[in-house]
C-alpha cells in the first residue's frame, strides 16, 4: 500500500481553471492578481527590459549571493519603503533581508516573530484579508485572530470596528496592516484614519507588522503609498515589514521582494540581522539573483528610476481609469444601485459587493470569472471589455 493513500484531497487552491475550461471567446478573467495592459495581455515594463538587458550585458557571474540576498538591492528596497529623510535608516538600525517576493518575507516575518517576539504569539489580520495571510502565518508556527475591517453594508471601511478592536486587544499584540491597496477590498484607511490607527497601536503596545505588496501601485506615487508606515515610523514605533516587486516592478515570477525589522538601535540590529541569517539559512540558503539584480538596477540607476516611476503610474492610473469606466458604464445602463465604491477603492481589486450567487451567475451565464466573495480584478478590465462587464453586472444586480 503507497505511502500516501490516507493524504486526502485538497481543495483547488487556482480560481484559473473553470475560466480556462471556458470555450467562450469573450470571457472575461477577473480572478487574476496581476497586472494586464489594455489588451488583456501580460505586461513587461520597459524600465525591467532595459534593466534586464543591462544585467545580461554585465555578464556577472552566477555565484551564490549571501544570506540576505544581493547587498545593492536590499540597501535600495529599504530607502524606497522607508523614504530618505526616515530616522531608522539614516541611523543605519533597519536590518533587512531578502525575500522570495512578498509571501516568502511574510513567512520569513512570520518565524522571526515566533521565534523570538516576547509576548503572546498571535497575529491579527483584518477581516477579510488576503487570502494566505492566515495559512503563511499557521504555518510559521503563530496563532492567527482576526479585527474588524471592511464592513459590508457600506462596502467601505468600518473605522469605528476596526479601531475598537485595536483597543481591545491584549497589550502588545502583533497587528498585521495592509500598508496599502487592501487586498480583497481595495478599501484603504484615509491618512487621518491612519494616524488614528497609529495611535491606537501605540497606546495598546502593539507590534505593527507591514504588508506593502503594491507600493506605488495603489495611487502611482510610492511615497504616499508609504503614507502609513513612515508615519508610524515618526510616531516612534518600530514595525517590520514584508515588501514585494511583483507588482510594482511586474517582476512576479522572478519573485523579488525584502523583508525588514526597524529596530532601536544598530547594535540591535547586527543581532536581528544574525538571527534572519540563522532562520533563512536552513529555508532555502540563500535567494535567487537575477530578479534582485533586475530590481537593483531599476532603483539605483537614476534614468531607469525615473522611467519606472512613470511606468509605476501609468499602472495604477489604467486601473484607476478602469474604474471610473466600469462606473459610468452601469450608471448609464441605469442601474440604481450606488457604485462609487468602485471609484472610492483603491489598488488592483474591487470588492463589488456581489454575493456568492451572483458571482456563480456571472460566470456560469455571462463567462466573467472572479471569486465567490465578489472580488474583482481591476487589472483584467479593458477598454474593449468593460461595456460587456457591466453589462453582466447590471444583469445579475438588477
Ligand atoms: N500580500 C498581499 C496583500 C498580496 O496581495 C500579495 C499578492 O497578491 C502578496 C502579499 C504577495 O505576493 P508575492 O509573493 O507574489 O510578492
Amino acid at each position: 500500500v503507497s505511502a500516501w493513500a490516507k493524504v486526502p484531497q485538497g481543495p483547488p487552491v487556482s480560481i484559473t481553471e473553470a475560466y480556462k475550461a471556458d470555450s467562450n471567446p469573450e470571457k472575461i478573467n477577473l480572478g487574476v492578481g496581476a497586472y494586464r495592459d489594455d489588451k488583456g495581455k501580460p505586461f513587461v515594463l520597459p524600465s525591467v527590459r532595459a534593466a534586464e538587458k543591462k544585467v545580461v550585458e554585465s555578464t556577472l557571474d552566477k555565484e551564490y549571493a549571501g544570506i540576505t540576498g544581493v547587498p545593492t538591492f536590499t540597501k535600495a528596497a529599504a530607502l524606497l519603503a522607508y523614504g530618505p529623510d526616515s530616522a531608522p535608516i539614516k541611523e543605519d538600525r533597519v536590518a533587512i533581508t531578502q525575500s522570495i517576493s512578498g509571501t516568502g518575507a511574510l513567512r520569513i516575518g512570520g518565524a522571526f516573530l515566533e521565534r523570538f517576539y516576547p509576548g503572546a504569539k498571535t497575529i491579527y489580520i483584518p477581516t477579510p484579508s488576503w487570502a494566505n495571510h492566515n495559512a503563511v502565518f499557521k504555518d510559521s508556527g503563530l496563532k492567527v485572530e482576526k479585527y474588524r475591517y471592511y464592513n459590508k453594508d457600506t462596502i467601505g471601511l468600518d473605522f469605528d470596528g476596526m479601531v475598537a478592536d485595536i483597543k481591545a486587544m491584549p497589550k502588545g499584540s502583533i497587528i498585521l496592516l495592509h500598508a496599502c491597496a487592501h487586498n480583497p477590498t481595495g478599501v484603504d484607511p484615509t491618512e487621518e484614519q491612519w494616524v488614528a490607527i497609529a495611535e491606537a497601536v501605540k497606546e495598546g503596545d502593539h507590534y505593527p507588522f507591514f504588508d506593502m505588496a503594491y507600493q506605488g501601485f495603489a495611487s502611482g506615487d510610492t511615497n504616499k503609498d508609504a503614507f502609513a508606515l513612515r508615519h508610524f515610523i515618526k510616531e516612534g514605533l518600530r514595525p517590520c515589514l514584508s515588501q514585494s516587486f511583483a507588482k510594482n516592478m511586474g517582476l512576479y515570477g522572478e519573485r523579488v521582494g525584502a523583508f525588514s525589522v526597524v529596530c532601536e538601535s544598530g547594535e540591535e540590529k547586527k543581532r536581528v540581522d544574525s538571527q534572519i541569517k540563522i532562520l533563512v539559512r536552513p529555508l532555502y540558503s540563500n535567494p535567487p539573483i537575477h530578479g534582485a539584480r533586475i530590481a537593483s538596477e531599476i532603483l539605483n540607476d537614476p534614468a531607469l528610476n525615473k522611467q519606472w516611476l512613470g511606468e509605476v503610474k501609468d499602472m495604477a492610473d489604467r486601473i484607476i481609469t478602469m474604474r471610473a469606466l466600469l462606473k459610468e458604464n452601469l450608471e448609464k445602463l441605469g442601474s440604481k444601485h450606488d457604485w462609487s465604491h468602485i471609484t472610492s477603492q483603491i489598488g488592483m481589486f474591487a470588492y463589488t459587493g456581489l454575493k456568492a450567487e451572483q458571482m456563480d451567475v456571472l460566470a456560469k451565464e455571462h463567462s466573467v470569472y472572479a471569486t465567490k466573495d465578489g472580488r474583482i480584478s481591476v487589472a483584467g478590465i479593458t477598454t474593449g471589455n468593460v461595456k460587456r462587464l457591466a453589462e453582466a453586472i447590471y444583469k445579475v444586480t438588477g
